[in-house]
């Protein structure tokens, strides 16, 4: 299974980085050894001194396609679950400056924890899904599906022109404005809606 991660998908955000605004969405890849999965601590790796959260949305791909037309890419996903798109953003600064790829920024051990996946017929608003994040009990980010600048299905449509979907792969649809630092001995709650999704200690 693949990892496809969209950047710059709320405005909010895109402002809080000073990125530039895209025609399209822009993805990057996570390697499958990036998954931290069932609530597992996630140790602050060694080489960043500057370790960030981004909460965000994902979705799992429950059938294979490629050149999915987004009218018809809502027939791919039927699971959501609450992702955590972990970022050396020291890291990712410097490959900014050099023009070089995200991956170590990005792609590193244990930098994907995910939740366990509930159906979207559980939700209760499922054309504006809302999501939040706590760190230590406190709200950090608070997103609404609706504020993506590109849509689940517009996201599988540009995808899956370039890279063939395959049944189990997840795709994490960006991040609302309120990213930040963590420390060791924090605990990251993710909710979707009211359900509690994820619990992640920073070890
Ligand atoms: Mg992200």
């Amino acid at each position: 299974m693949k990892i496809i991660c969209i950047g710059r998908n709320y405005a909010d955000h895109v402002k809080e980085m000073n990125s530039p605004e895209n025609e399209d969405p822009v993805f990057f890849l996570k390697p499958d050894t990036a998954l931290l999965l069932r609530n597992r601590p996630f140790y602050y790796p060694d080489y960043s001194n500057n370790i960030h959260y981004e909460a965000e949305l994902v979705i799992r791909i429950d059938r294979n396609g490629k050149h999915i037309r987004e009218a018809f890419a809502n027939d791919y996903y039927s699971e959501i679950g609450f992702g955590l798109d972990m970022t050396a953003r020291d890291l990712q600064q410097k490959c900014k400056q050099n023009g070089a790829p995200w991956e170590i920024a990005k792609g590193f051990d244990s930098s994907a924890p995910i939740s366990r996946f509930i159906p979207l017929t559980d939700l209760k608003n499922v054309e504006n899904i809302e999501f939040s994040l706590k760190k230590n009990g406190e709200v950090v980010q608070h997103g609404f599906s609706k504020d993506m600048i590109f849509s689940v299905d517009r996201i599988i449509a540009h995808v899956s022109k370039y890279i063939t979907l395959k049944m189990g792969d997840i795709i994490f649809t960006g991040t609302p404005s309120g990213v930040g630092p963590v420390k060791i001995g924090d605990r990251l709650e993710g909710f979707i809606e009211d359900k509690k999704m994820l619990s992640t200690l920073i070890k």
